[in-house]
């Protein structure tokens, strides 16, 4: 085993209580815990940026989903990347720069077929949202799940966030004739027509999303990518064309409500339009991932993709960031920098 100066504790977030509606700071607790040694086989990894996505806000509920709860007293699993700071396994030096799913916690101790190395030429973030899961969501759930082609009209909504900001630039370089995205402000409208290529943006606290999208794709979409739900959702079914598309990657809208919602009461117009309304989860998708960063990848380089991150400094500030994101203080991937 080789190792450097290792503290004996680290700090971790556990769940704390789960919120009826929306989240608060008290639903959070921050713990010193013990920092164990790699067993054989086992890496320790001292985290460097940690994801906070709005799936967790699901996972802070005991309901069966497709991924279990978050335990009470448990730390927040998640995606997170950091450096190997003592190896006890074959094939991982200390420096080895991984991504694993160990969540909101200083050190991470892990068996390392359960970490996946990286390549440390690009940012170590960038494995958390443009080439890591928001990245896949947005290419697997336009291209594959959404089938676009090129020539087809676009409409995103969440599409300031990690996922949405991905969407309409992928749609755009792969040749769509308009990209629409709604956003929560003016500011990020701007941005999105700005700096990421949309062709129209408009902010859905302005005015009833369906005659805003009407006058941003007066002609109708063929694909609708769906953060939001709800309101959008309905909006969307009245605007897709003949044999449309929508692609059900989140509900954000109502991650937080205690009622059910309403709607989308339009529904029965997918019969007459045979329109295609389809869940997606990204887990289904990761066959895609070598041809997802070749081509992710390549625009990046020759700077024809935007990456947008929101970096919250300090890991005392995790549980600040994932509630900021859930209000939309973020644009582009929301992530926390563990020592800033
Ligand atoms: P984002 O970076 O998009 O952050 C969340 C954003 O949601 C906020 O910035 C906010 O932006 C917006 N928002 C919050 N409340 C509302 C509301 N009431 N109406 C409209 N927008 C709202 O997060 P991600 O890109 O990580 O995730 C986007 C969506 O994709 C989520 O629904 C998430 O659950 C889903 N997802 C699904 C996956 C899958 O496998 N199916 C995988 C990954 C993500 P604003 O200021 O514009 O309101």
């Amino acid at each position: 085993m080789t190792e450097q100066t290792l503290p004996s504790t680290g700090r971790e977030w556990h769940l704390a209580a789960r919120p009826q509606g929306w989240p608060v700071p008290e639903d959070f607790a921050l713990v010193e815990a013990p920092v164990q040694a790699p067993a054989a086989g086992q890496i320790l990894v001292r985290n460097e940026y940690l994801s906070v996505d709005p799936y967790m806000r699901g996972r802070m509920n005991d309901v069966k989903s497709y991924v279990p709860p978050f335990r009470l007293g448990a730390v927040m699993d998640g995606g997170a990347v950091g450096r190997v700071v003592a190896s006890a396994a074959k094939g991982f030096a200390v420096g080895d720069a991984v991504l694993h799913g160990l969540g909101w916690r200083e050190y991470a101790t892990l068996d390392a077929d359960k970490a996946i190395r990286v390549d440390d030429a690009l940012p170590l973030q960038s494995y958390l949202g443009v080439l890591g899961m928001t990245g896949l969501t947005a290419y697997a759930g336009l291209l594959e799940v959404g089938g676009f082609q090129p020539g087809e009209a676009v409409f995103v909504s969440g599409a300031a966030g990690a996922v949405g900001s991905m969407v309409g630039q992928i749609a755009k370089l792969r040749g769509a004739s308009l990209v629409v995205g709604s956003a929560g402000s003016d500011e990020k409208v701007r941005m999105l027509t700005e700096e990421l290529g949309f062709d129209v943006a408009f902010n859905y606290r302005n005015g009833p999303v369906a005659e805003q999208l009407a006058k941003a794709a007066p002609e109708g979409i063929d694909v609708y990518f769906d953060n939001v739900g709800g309101e959008h959702l309905e909006a969307a079914i009245g605007a897709l064309r003949l044999k449309g598309r929508a692609v059900l990657c989140g509900a954000i809208a109502q991650y937080n409500d205690t009622t059910p919602p309403v709607g989308p009461r339009n529904l029965a117009l997918a019969i007459g339009k045979r329109l295609r309304l389809e869940g997606m989860l990204v887990g289904d998708h990761y066959a895609l991932q070598p041809a997802f960063v070749a081509e992710v990848g390549g625009w990046m380089a020759e700077g024809r993709l935007v990456f947008e991150e929101t970096v919250v400094e300090g890991f005392d500030r995790t549980v600040e960031a994932f509630l900021g994101l859930l209000r939309g203080a973020n644009t582009g991937k929301m992530l926390v920098r563990v020592d800033g």
